[in-house]
């Protein structure tokens, strides 16, 4: 009999299943503020001018489509580990290895955990990106959840967080945090927080994996490192994953990096060698293309300053399109104060929108958000904010 006829149905990502019934929907009127990908006023997801000119110099001067090192381009990781650590960190204590995205770094987190630290659990924030469960359980990690989001949808529950690190966890464990823009609510700790969290880590000998997704788009490129500072200057072992999807807008060339710092320089090359052992029966070596992009802007002062320049229009635009929201929100009379908005950071917002409020908006309007109320904010536009929030208005009365 054929093997595969039992297969059973698997069920559609909640939320790139989104996508697919918004690209289904014939009303000319239809907004998507689902999946998470920056928009520009005029609705595109551009390719960054500075990734246009390095992919030029690139096209020119490439040599060979040979393989890269299990590990990646070696001026590409050293340029994520001054990202992430600055000087920091010695150099010697840091372990690098380019992985496709950022979902593959934490996918090879999971599984240098697996192979390397056996009974280990992993404690997730409440709520989370729906990913991250998914990838330590592949991995066959087991998780909990710690309480992260307070009660209002609206704030950060830092006594809940310290009191489930504190009473819950077992000396040993990973704590999985997001280092800014958290992923869905946009609610993130403050500099005096992360210092709190980081000495319960610290006292409590976590192991801090720190989900760096949204590096500037925070506060800066700079100023987003607040976290992993935090961390790293008061915990000796942490693992951070990096993604270049949204900051250099490479999504679909899947640039991203997992660094694992370690007390010393020999243990540095013990774990280093279990990432290339890891990499190897995984996927042998990563892609070429992103990587090179996002090295050959970070090696040129001038295309670096040009990134700079196109982040900081990203990250303006998204608080301004916070702050056009809340103010459109007033207008309407709804009698609904958004300006919590205004206090998250990056591409998304918990809305409060309930369930009922989320599938009125997109049967009634064609307006896609996720179901638990998560709104991608960078989907928004200046000029249908009217629509967007008389549609809102609608909803919620
Ligand atoms: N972590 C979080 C919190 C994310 O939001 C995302 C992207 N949606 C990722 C990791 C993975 O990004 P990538 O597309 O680079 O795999």
């Amino acid at each position: 009999p054929p093997r595969f006829a039992t297969v059973a149905t698997a069920p559609p990502d909640s939320i790139l299943g989104l996508n697919e019934a918004f690209a289904a929907d014939a009303n000319p009127k239809k907004m998507n503020l689902s999946v998470g990908v920056y928009k520009d006023a005029s609705g595109q997801t551009p390719v960054l001018r500075c990734v246009k000119a390095a992919e030029q110099r690139l096209v020119d001067g490439e040599k060979t489509k040979g393989y890269l090192p299990i590990d990646g381009q070696p001026d590409y990781r050293d340029h994520v580990r001054r990202l992430v650590f600055a000087d920091s960190i010695d150099a010697s204590r840091i372990a690098v290895v380019q992985t496709p995205g950022g979902t593959g770094a934490l996918r090879e987190a999971a599984a240098l955990m697996n192979s390397q630290l056996p009974a280990i659990r992993v404690w997730i924030s409440t709520p989370t990106w729906a990913n991250h469960q998914s990838i330590f359980a592949s991995e066959n990690i087991p998780y909990d959840n710690y309480r992260y989001l307070a009660d209002d949808k609206k704030s950060f529950d830092i006594a809940g967080m310290l009191e489930d690190l504190t009473g819950k966890t077992k000396p040993g464990d990973a704590v999985l945090l997001h280092a800014c823009c958290h992923n869905p609510t946009g609610v993130d700790p403050t500099a005096q927080q992360w210092n709190e969290i980081a000495a319960v880590l610290a006292q409590r000998e976590l192991l801090p994996i720190i989900d760096f997704a949204y590096q500037g788009f925070g506060n800066g490129l700079d100023e987003d490192t607040v976290a992993v500072r935090a961390i790293t200057s008061v915990c000796a072992e942490a693992i951070v994953c990096s993604s270049f999807s949204k900051n250099f807008g490479l999504y679909s060339e899947r640039v991203g990096a997992v660094s694992v710092m370690s007390a010393d320089a020999d243990t540095t090359t013990a774990v280093k060698s279990q990432l290339k052992s890891l990499v190897r029966s995984n996927y042998s070596n990563p892609p070429r293309h992103g990587a090179a992009v996002v090295a050959t802007i970070l090696d040129d002062s001038e295309l670096t300053a040009m990134w700079h320049g196109e982040l900081t229009e990203m990250r303006t635009r998204i608080k301004a399109l916070r702050r056009q929201f809340v103010d459109t929100m007033k207008t309407t009379g709804a009698g609904h104060d958004f300006g919590f908005l205004l206090d998250q950071n990056g591409m998304f917002s918990f809305s409060g929108l309930n369930p009922m409020q989320v599938d009125e908006l997109r049967n009634k309007y064609s307006i896609y958000i996720v179901g638990s109320g998560r709104i991608n904010v960078a989907g928004m536009n200046e000029e249908r904010m009217g629509e967007l929030c008389t549609a809102v208005a609608n909803v919620i009365e």
